[in-house]
């Protein structure tokens, strides 16, 4: 539903009640601020710089509260007319606008409209309300034409504004608490990382640099014996790995994020895996002096190897596995301190593998475990905190198991350890849609998943480019929103056409995908705008309609335009003709 239509209301009423929700109408917006607008057409024949106004009406505006009534002759009834009633700030100024055009010279008042016009916005909501119940008084008590339904329209109206208040101000507390939490995490984040990234290369950088002179030197000058360029060299190394692991790390979660990551479903050895993240950690747990052992879930008290396990063959991607047992186990050799034991367990029950990874370390608080798996989150966040890492392994881990559609949790005690557990279903062989976030899959139930197999799926994915989309049903843009991001592309959705032709130019999208039928513009004036824009000369336009007829002239002036319902292969196609990528 539009705004302009929730605002408004029109009703037939005996020919007193216009006078009466006019003093009403004036009532209110004194309330809210004595230096109000009132403006009726009698005022406007006083003023002789203004052409006529015919009907009766009074507009009201003022800072907190403005509305427009207008009365109109009901055909055959003497005794009543038709009143129109609206609250909707652009029909207000609309209405302001004519009456300032029809000035014929200056006068105070054609100045008070043009500021008025500047002036109008949305209606504070307890005003609202407090003119809403004098309306529903003045219904109940004069006896109208239809009393019922304007009492129920009065009150449904101001049962719609509370409720439209209700959402706005949950929406944008939403928003801000999600902005804050945003721009903690990432001011939080650039500190830790540049802590992080300068602590490895300052070390090569200075040791590089001290080799480079040495080598400078006569040899019998040297003042490094070989076994100490050794151990600079080695420390250069070491700091390179930490480097690469630390980008890795970043750029992998950024993939998973952006929806890049398939999953390489393939059988292999649950032992084996498990055996092979082992030996990787061994050297390091040991130089560490943490204990590493291996053991089956239900066989708890003795060790194992690969013939033990019963079912040890499993479906699912064996690399992020892996991934995701290194990880953890790294994680748990980090915070165990020497002296300490670090155990795998793993097995499979109905069709599901089951890691659990064991230490004897430092333990994590229970305020701080939903923390655990949100990206660059570390517990010691300080500067001059004892562990080294990014904060992004549990994290990129949490994203690995989601892929495989498993589950993770953690139990810890302070002082006396964690254990991880990750629980991860078989895969079916056909792993095509796990590229998409879940969110996506579940907003797409008409995909099976053979559909992204399809010609026009790969030849749509991915796109990659800046689309605009304007469309007011929220569905519908959402999915149009997932598929493209999915397909790599910027997307930025706008509700309704007026914000949107404001801030196109700005935005200079490659790809405009717009709902031509919005109530609050008419197709013709998008694409008229866009047509007409210098700067939006290259820019394509897909049309999404409800329903189109071979004489709907709409269509002629853009690109290409799609039926609703939006089927999702039909529009990544159709995106992907559009900005040439076939
Ligand atoms: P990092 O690279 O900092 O280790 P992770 O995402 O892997 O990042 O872990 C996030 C934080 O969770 C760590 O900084 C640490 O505070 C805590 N943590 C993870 N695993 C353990 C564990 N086994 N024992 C105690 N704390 C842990």
């Amino acid at each position: 539903m539009s705004s302009d239509r929730r605002l408004s209301l029109s009703w037939v009423l005996p020919c007193g009640a216009f006078e009466q929700i006019s003093s009403a109408l004036q009532q209110t917006a004194q309330t809210g601020d004595q230096t109000s607008l009132v403006l009726t057409e009698a005022t406007l024949r006083r003023d002789r710089t203004m052409a006529g106004q015919g009907d009766r009406f009074v507009v009201v505006v003022s800072h907190q509260f403005s509305g427009l009534l207008m009365a109109d002759p009901t055909p055959n009834e003497a005794l009543h007319e038709t009143i129109h009633l609206t609250f909707a700030p652009e029909s207000i100024a609309a209405f302001l606008s004519q009456l300032h055009h029809q000035s014929q010279h200056r006068s105070k008042l054609v100045d008070r409209l043009h500021q008025a016009v500047q002036q109008v916005q949305a209606n504070n909501p307890d005003l609202q309300s407090e003119f809403t119940l004098r309306l529903a008084d003045l219904m109940l008590t004069h006896s109208p034409a239809s009393p019922t339904n304007a009492v129920t329209a009065a009150l449904e109206q101001q049962h719609l504004l509370e409720q439209r208040v209700i959402e706005r101000t949950q929406e944008l507390h939403d928003a801000l608490l999600a902005a804050q939490a945003a721009n903690r995490t990432k001011t939080e984040f650039l500190a830790a990382m540049s802590h992080e990234l300068r602590t490895p290369l300052t070390c090569v950088i200075g040791m590089a640099e001290t080799l480079l002179r040495v080598m400078a030197m006569k040899p019998d000058t040297y003042p490094l014996q070989p076994q100490k360029q050794q151990e600079y060299l080695k420390l250069i190394k070491r700091s390179g790995e930490h480097l690469l692991e630390l980008i890795t790390d970043i750029l992998e979660v950024s993939q998973v994020e952006a929806g890049k990551v398939v999953l390489d479903v393939k059988p292999f050895s649950l032992s084996q895996v498990a055996h092979q993240s082992l030996q990787i950690l061994q050297e390091r747990a040991h130089s560490k002096g943490v204990e590493l052992a291996l053991k089956a879930l239900e066989h708890d008290s003795q060790s194992l190897n690969s013939t033990d396990v019963e079912d040890d063959a499993f479906m699912a991607d064996p690399h992020r596995v892996s991934q995701i047992l290194l990880n953890l186990l790294s994680n748990a050799i980090k915070f165990t301190p020497a002296g300490g034991r670090v155990t795998l367990r793993f097995g499979s029950k109905h069709n599901t593998a089951i890691f659990q990874v064991e230490d004897t370390g430092i333990g994590i608080a229970d305020n701080q475990r939903s923390l655990l798996f949100q990206k660059f989150q570390q517990l010691d966040s300080s500067l001059t905190r004892n562990y080294e890492g990014t904060g992004l392994g549990l994290a990129l881990t949490k994203q690995l198991v989601e892929l495989h559609n498993g589950k993770i949790e953690v139990n810890s005690t302070v002082g006396v350890g964690s254990i991880f557990t990750v629980w991860l279903p078989a895969q079916s062989v056909n792993p095509s849609i796990a590229h998409l976030t879940d969110k996506t899959a579940s907003l797409m139930p008409a995909i099976a998943p053979n559909l992204l197999e399809t010609e026009a799926m790969k030849r749509a994915l991915p796109i990659g480019e800046r689309v605009v989309l304007i469309e007011d049903h929220d569905e519908t843009a959402l999915l149009i929103c997932d598929l493209l991001t999915a397909a790599d592309c910027q997307v930025v959705w706008m509700i309704d056409g007026a914000t949107a032709m404001r801030q196109i130019e700005l935005l200079r999208p490659r790809l405009i995908i717009a709902n031509i039928q919005l109530p609050d513009l008419h197709g013709d004036q998008i694409i008229q705008f866009l047509r007409d824009h210098p700067a939006l000369q290259a820019t394509k336009v897909l049309a999404l309609m409800a329903k189109v007829s071979s004489k709907d002239h709409t269509v002629q002036g853009v690109d290409d335009y799609l039926i609703k319902p939006v089927e999702p292969y039909q529009l990544l196609d159709k995106v992907a003709t559009l900005v040439g990528r076939e």
